[in-house]
């Protein structure tokens, strides 16, 4: 049988349940073998507008929060890869890696609205089923490419809001997962948290 992956890139700065909840649903809604969370080296849309934590420790934050989830795994093809992540380019080097497979590229709604924007998007349609989750928020214009709408548990969290938290001396516990919170603390990702 050929295997069925998933693709679900992010920044993941840091991961949280938002992530986490996508994408076990996500993998058993599709019946997918594995779900990659792809950890982007630079996330070309979002440079310049703030500074982004390094990639190797946002790499290491998310084999922190899958590493006993069955069938998640931390992705470094784009870390590996160098330069800024396109999702065309990932793409290519998963059917290369796994020959015949089923790709599914993982996306949030706020995510999918942007979609044209991409480079090379209508690639990731032509080679990827575009998979869209809603997130909590404003109703948002979807791409006019086919797509496939997987329900999750919508859960009001994002990175932004837990990097503002953390820097107000907000508890992110059971927002992020224990080894995640650890990590941030004993590396002041985002600063002492006090
Ligand atoms: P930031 O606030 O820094 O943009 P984020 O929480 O949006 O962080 P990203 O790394 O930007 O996280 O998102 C990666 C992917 O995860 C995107 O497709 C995004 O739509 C999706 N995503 C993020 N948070 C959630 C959530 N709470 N529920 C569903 N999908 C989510
Ligand atoms: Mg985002």
């Amino acid at each position: 049988m050929p295997l069925r992956i998933g693709l679900f890139g992010g920044t993941f700065d840091p991961p949280h349940v938002g992530h986490l909840v996508t994408a076990v649903n996500v993998r058993h809604a599709l019946r997918l073998d594995l779900v990659y969370l792809m950890v982007a080296n630079v996330p070309w849309q979002k440079a310049g507008t703030r500074e982004i934590t390094p990639a190797e420790a946002r790499f290491a934050m998310v084999e922190a929060a899958v590493a006993d989830v069955d069938g998640l795994e931390a992705g470094r093809l784009e870390i590996d890869h160098g330069g800024p992540s396109y999702t065309a380019d990932t793409l290519a080097d998963l059917s290369r890696m796994h020959p015949g497979s089923s790709l599914f590229t993982i996306v949030g709604d706020d995510a999918a609205a942007k979609f044209e924007t991409w480079e090379r998007y209508e690639e990731v349609a032509a080679n990827s089923t575009l998979v869209v989750v809603d997130r909590p928020g404003e109703p948002v214009q979807l791409p006019r490419f086919p797509w496939v709408h997987v329900e999750v548990p919508h859960l009001e969290v994002s990175s932004t809001d837990l990097r503002n938290r953390w820097n107000d001396g907000r508890p992110l516990d059971y927002l992020v997962t224990e080894p995640v919170l650890q990590m941030i603390d004993r590396l002041q990702l985002y600063g002492d948290g006090a």
